[in-house]
């Protein structure tokens, strides 16, 4: 049975802290070094839904994607949201670890998990990592698809083989616009757009975009034709938990730790409904 300190190490390899951006904050965030560590459960968000599926579970560790607290606290009162969750975990001795923008860099990352999900070959890095001399890490990846597909068939596979959310998929562009070549970017991938213009691809999967930067993307890169394909920014994140459970087993595997590795199926999404518009008349005016 690991201790956690060993199994953060094996963490710490998988996604080195020091290639997250200098804005991030990942790593353990709770947690006693010489605390052993049978059970692991892996979520997107350190939220105190989670954290009470890890109590139920009987989980020693929680690893998440998302960091609880981005900046300094003066706080951890149980009063206060994050305080909650830093209490529960403390008195159930479970530990929280983060990775997140070093896990979306990593090869494989968060957009490799996210290409997966779709069966899409990647190709290489969006953004490669200046400090990577193989150029296989980087942020978001540009992927070929198996065979032509237009935007309206990607979209319906992309909101088929994501986990299932109240937004669905939004599209920007032609729908029947033919796609060969798509850039893929789990999370907020709006400051990613001069990178996928410059890539030349047909196609850009991300979430939580928005209208002024969707309508200016569209409209630069016209007569030539680039969709945009909306996710949910928890379900374009979700495919990650479950590539970075198969490495720790692998990893568990290997040392003989005999970890069970579990993977929240909790949908943490903030959004929960969805209420289609109403058919507008022949005019296509608001009616
Ligand atoms: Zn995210």
């Amino acid at each position: 049975m690991p201790r956690l300190s060993e199994v953060i190490t094996a963490l710490e390899n998988l996604w080195p802290a020091e290639r997250a951006e200098s804005w991030d904050a990942v790593g353990t965030v709770v947690g006693d070094p010489d605390q052993a560590v049978t059970r692991v459960l892996f979520a997107v968000d350190p939220v105190q839904e989670i954290v009470d599926e890890a109590v139920e579970l009987g989980a020693d560790l929680l690893v998440t994607h998302h960091p609880l607290y981005l900046r300094g606290t003066t706080t951890v009162a149980a009063s206060t949201f994050k305080g909650r969750v830093v209490h529960t975990l403390i008195k159930n001795d479970i530990a929280l670890h983060v990775a997140h923008t070093n896990a979306d860099k990593a090869d494989p990352g968060v957009s490799d998990a996210l290409a997966g999900a779709l069966d899409l070959r990647v190709v290489r890095p969006l953004v490669p990592d200046p400090n990577d001399p193989e150029g296989r890490r980087g942020l978001g990846r540009i992927c070929e698809l198996d065979h032509p597909m237009s935007v309206r068939e990607l979209a319906a596979r992309a909101a088929e083989r994501l986990p299932a959310t109240a937004q669905g998929i939004r599209v920007a562009g032609d729908p029947e616009a033919t796609v060969r070549t798509v850039a893929v970017s789990g999370g907020s991938g709006d400051s990613l757009f001069d990178d996928v213009r410059a890539a030349g691809v047909d196609a850009f999967l991300t979430a939580d975009l928005r209208h002024h930067p969707a309508s200016e993307f569209t409209a630069a890169v016209a007569p030539s034709p680039l969709a945009l394909l909306d996710a949910a920014h928890w379900a374009t994140e979700w495919p990650w938990c479950e590539l970075a459970a198969a490495q720790l087993d692998e990893i568990s595997d290997r040392n003989g730790w005999d970890l069970r590795v579990h993977v929240s199926k909790t949908v943490t999404d903030p959004w929960t409904a969805h209420a289609a518009s109403a058919p507008s008349d022949s005019s296509g005016a608001p009616n």
